[in-house]
C-alpha cells in the first residue's frame, strides 16, 4: 500500500512540493526506534551513531536532532567540516572525526570546536602531539588501529609503540581505541575472528580507555565484537545489516517519483535510449520524473546496461498495489515503468510511484542497481522534495 504517512504538503525542505518530480520521506520515529533497538541490544556497551555524509544522505540536521532526543550522546562523522556542522546542532555531544585530515591546519578547527580526531597514522599522531604541545595541554583523540582492512589506521606494532611512548610522555590524551571490520556483513568470513582477536590484543596495550570495533553488521556478530562502544550507521537508516539475513530494522526512507505521463505502446515497439527493450505485448507505460540525476542509478535500467552483472531484471517500482518493472534505460530525469498489470486506468498522471520504501526494500532497490543501500542513500539527489515525519 502507499505509505499513509505521505500526504502532499505545499512546502517543505526547500523544494516546493508541486514543483518537485520526486520526494523523499524520512520517518524520524523509525530512526529513533532503530537507534533504541540497537542501544538495548548492545547494553552495557554504549551505542553511538554514525552520521557522516549528511546522515547517510537523509539530512544531518533532522537526523542528529532526533538521535540526540532519543538519547544518543556520541557521534561519528567523516570530515572536520561535518564535525563543525554537527557541533552547531549538538553543543554537548562527543563528536569523533574519522578522517581528520591533520597537518593542513584542520587541527586548529578541530580543537576549537571540541571535536575528537581519530588518528589514523603515526604522522597524524605527530601532528596532534605537536599541536597539543603548542596548545599547552594534551587534547583528547582516538587511536585507529588497523586489524586487517588496510584502509586507515596504525599497524598493531605502531599502536603498541605509541602506547608505550605516550604512557611516558602523556603528550596527547587517547580516549578511544578503535578499529574497523572489513567483512562484518559476511558472518562466516574468517577475517572477522582474526580482526576481533587482533583488536583484543591491541586493547590490552591501552588500558583504561574506551574501545570500539563494531559497525552495524559487527553488532550482529555477537557480544564479543561489541567492546565498549558500537558505531552503527546503515542500520539506523533502515539498511539490512547482515547480507542474506532478514532485516530487523525499520525502514526509514521512502523515495517516490511523480508520474508525469501515461502512454500506450504497441507490441514490437521499443522503449527509451538505445531501444534496448522490444515490447512483447501492448504496454501501458508510466513515465516518472526521477532518473539518474536523482540518484536512481542508470545501472537499475530494465535493459541495456552492461555494468550490472548478476540480477538481470533491473529495478522495480511500486504503484497501485503492485510491483512494476523499469522498462529500458533509466534516463537523467525520467524513468519508465511497465504498469500494464495494474490494469487500464489504475495508474494516472500525478500519482506517485515508490522507488524504495515500505514496499520495495532499500536493499532490493540497491541490489537491482548493482550496488548497496549505502550508495543508494548517499547518492539521493538535490531535486528531492524532502519531508520529515514523526509517524509512529
Ligand atoms: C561508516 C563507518 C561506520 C558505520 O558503518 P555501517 O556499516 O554503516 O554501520 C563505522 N565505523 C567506521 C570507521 C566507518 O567508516
Amino acid at each position: 500500500m502507499a505509505n499513509p504517512a505521505i500526504e502532499p504538503t505545499p512546502l517543505a525542505g526547500g523544494v516546493p512540493y508541486r514543483l518537485a518530480g520526486c520526494r523523499l520521506t524520512v520517518d524520524l520515529e523509525a530512526l529513533a526506534t532503530n537507534w533504541r533497538a540497537l542501544a538495548g541490544k548492545c547494553r552495557p556497551a554504549e551505542t553511538a551513531a554514525v552520521v557522516k555524509a549528511d546522515g547517510y544522505g537523509l539530512g544531518l540536521e533532522p537526523v542528529a536532532r532526533k538521535l540526540l532526543a532519543a538519547g544518543c550522546a556520541t557521534f561519528f562523522v567523516a570530515t572536520p567540516s561535518e564535525g563543525v556542522a554537527l557541533r552547531g546542532l549538538a553543543p554537548d555531544a562527543r563528536i569523533f572525526v574519522l578522517v581528520p585530515m591533520l597537518g593542513d591546519g584542520a587541527e586548529t578547527d578541530i580543537a576549537a570546536h571540541g571535536l575528537v580526531p581519530c588518528l589514523n597514522s603515526t604522522s597524524e599522531i605527530a601532528v596532534w602531539e605537536s599541536f597539543c604541545g603548542s596548545h599547552g595541554s594534551p587534547l583528547p583523540c582516538a587511536i585507529h588501529v588497523d586489524t586487517g582492512m588496510n584502509r586507515l589506521g596504525l599497524t598493531p606494532a605502531e599502536a603498541r609503540a605509541f602506547a608505550e611512548e605516550n604512557a611516558l610522555t602523556q603528550a596527547i590524551e587517547p580516549v578511544l581505541l578503535m578499529s574497523h571490520l572489513a567483512c562484518a556483513d559476511e558472518p562466516a568470513h574468517p577475517l572477522n575472528r582474526r580482526q576481533c582477536e587482533a583488536f583484543g590484543l591491541a586493547a590490552a596495550e591501552f588500558k583504561g580507555i574506551e574501545t570500539s570495533l563494531a559497525n552495524s553488521a559487527g553488532i550482529f556478530l555477537g557480544q564479543d565484537y561489541r567492546f565498549g562502544l558500537v558505531r552503527p550507521g546503515i542500520a539506523l537508516y533502515g539498511g539490512q545489516p547482515v547480507t542474506g539475513h532478514p532485516n530487523p530494522m525499520r525502514p526509514v526512507a521512502t523515495a517516490e517519483a511523480r508520474i508525469v505521463q501515461i502512454r500506450y505502446a504497441r507490441a514490437g515497439e521499443t522503449v527509451s535510449y538505445g531501444a534496448t527493450v522490444t515490447l512483447r505485448r501492448d504496454t501501458i507505460i508510466a513515465a516518472c520524473a526521477a532518473g539518474y540525476a536523482d540518484g536512481y542509478h542508470r545501472a537499475a535500467s530494465g535493459a541495456g546496461v552492461p555494468l550490472r552483472s548478476g540480477d538481470g531484471a533491473g529495478a522495480s517500482g511500486f504503484v497501485a498495489g503492485r510491483t512494476v518493472p523499469v522498462l529500458g534505460r533509466v534516463t537523467m530525469d525520467v524513468t519508465l515503468f511497465d504498469v500494464t498489470d495494474c490494469g487500464e486506468g489504475a495508474v494516472g498522471r500525478g500519482d506517485w510511484i515508490e522507488l524504495f520504501g515500505p514496499n520495495i526494500p532499500l536493499d532490493e532497490a540497491a541490489r537491482a542497481a548493482g550496488t548497496i543501500s549505502y550508495e543508494l542513500l548517499t547518492s539521493l539527489g538535490a531535486r528531492y522534495h524532502r519531508r520529515y515525519v514523526e509517524a509512529a
